[in-house]
């Protein structure tokens, strides 16, 4: 009899991991969006029109000979998950793969891929009328929406508020001044050490004129805010033993071979996990790999691979042709680079590629 596996989410790592089980397993993947979303190009997808399309692929396309549940986990115990549509799964293996959650437009949290394009078109309307924006955090998310939005209309005034003192920290001091050197070029305002007195009176978003005391002095007016802070793993559903493998901030202690401990056929990977790691795509992918490879093994016979955490590493764009790279084997690398790496396409071709929709 073949073995069940069951994916729970359908994310970077969770499609990886389908797909590469496809062959020789049972796969049900769970996921209760219409479609993949490419979050890595989310950004670019609001301010360009051209790739708010490119960030949907249909996971109809995604598997030979498993499944893909239109679903949602609402509970997973050491016996099996139970869906929302109330349908109970226990498979042989289950791989926790949910992610997380972000504010939009780093996120789009709409199931429902037309209503999801509906949101960015009107979302880049209101964006288009304002001529003063306002991003609340300096993390990737902000820096990189900041570059989008000058890329895409350089005449617009942007502001990034943080009460950090310092963007982007655990990362080369060489790295951060070459991206606060780009945006000091671009001409976007970094106000760090200061936040906002009273939360924006406008939802995030949407064109409304206002302005707002800082707690650090003086006052910052805009059209239209965006909150970029704030993410948070999907895992409320871990029920029965597995709810003791949860921490405190959401996240998912792990074992070095992916398993959640004292269970040896439940798996966990991608931001969710505890570990002391970027949250990435090309993490998740990594994850993905040794989840596949020990599924293997515990199928056929042989060792199990173990996962070691990595450095620190970012690829930020500032537009298609600004930011920069940093990973501890390669240093830090230009705008160019960095364009080519990910700016100019921002990996498209490999999801293309992966839903067969060249
Ligand atoms: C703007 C932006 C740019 C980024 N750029 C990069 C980059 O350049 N390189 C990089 O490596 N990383 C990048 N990242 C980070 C990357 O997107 C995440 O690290 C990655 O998405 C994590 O993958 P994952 O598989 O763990 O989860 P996710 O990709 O978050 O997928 C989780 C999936 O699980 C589903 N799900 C949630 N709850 C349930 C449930 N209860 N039942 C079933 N399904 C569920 C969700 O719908 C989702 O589809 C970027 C992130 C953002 C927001």
């Amino acid at each position: 009899m073949t073995t069940t596996v069951a994916v729970i989410g359908g994310g970077y790592g969770g499609i990886t991991v389908a797909k590469e089980l496809d062959a020789f397993t049972d796969v049900l993947l769970v996921e209760p969006r219409e479609d993949f979303v490419h979050h890595v190009a989310a950004l670019r997808g609001l301010v360009d029109p051209e790739w708010t399309d490119r960030l949907f692929y249909p996971y109809a396309r995604l598997l030979e000979r498993g499944r893909v549940l239109r679903d949602r986990a609402v509970t997973v115990d050491q016996n099996g998950v139970t869906l929302a549509s109330g349908e109970r799964l226990t498979p042989d293996y289950v791989v926790l793969a949910t992610g997380s959650a972000y504010p939009f437009p780093a996120k789009i949290d709409f199931r429902d891929s037309a209503a999801a394009k509906a949101k960015i078109r009107a979302t880049r309307e209101e964006l288009a009328g304002a001529e003063k924006v306002l991003l609340l955090g300096a993390g990737p998310v902000g820096l990189e929406l900041a570059g989008e939005i000058k890329a895409a209309w350089p005449e617009k005034a942007v502001t990034i508020v943080d009460p950090a003192s310092g963007i982007l920290p655990g990362f080369p001091d060489e790295f951060r001044a070459e991206i606060r050197r780009q945006l000091d070029e671009l001409g976007v305002e970094l106000l760090l050490g200061t936040s906002l007195a009273e939360p924006p009176v406008s939802e995030p978003g949407q064109a409304k004129t206002f302005t707002a005391a800082l707690t650090g002095g003086g006052e910052v007016t805009a059209d239209l805010w965006f909150q970029c802070y704030g993410g948070a793993p999907h895992t409320a559903y871990l029920d029965g033993e597995l709810a003791t493998a949860r921490q405190a901030n959401g996240r998912v202690d792990v074992t070095a071979d992916l398993r959640l401990p004292g269970q040896p056929r439940v798996f966990a990977l991608g931001d969710i996990t505890a570990l002391p790691e970027g949250k990435l795509a090309k993490v998740a992918g990594d994850h993905a790999e040794v989840v596949v490879a020990n599924i293997r093994a515990l199928i056929e016979g042989g060792e199990l691979r173990t996962h070691t955490p990595g450095g620190p590493m970012i690829s930020l764009p500032l537009g298609p042709s600004g930011g920069a790279t940093y990973a501890e084997e390669v240093g830090v690398l230009d705008a160019a680079t960095t364009s080519e790496i990910k700016g100019s396409h921002m990996m498209a071709s490999r999801y293309e590629e992966l839903f067969n929709v060249a």
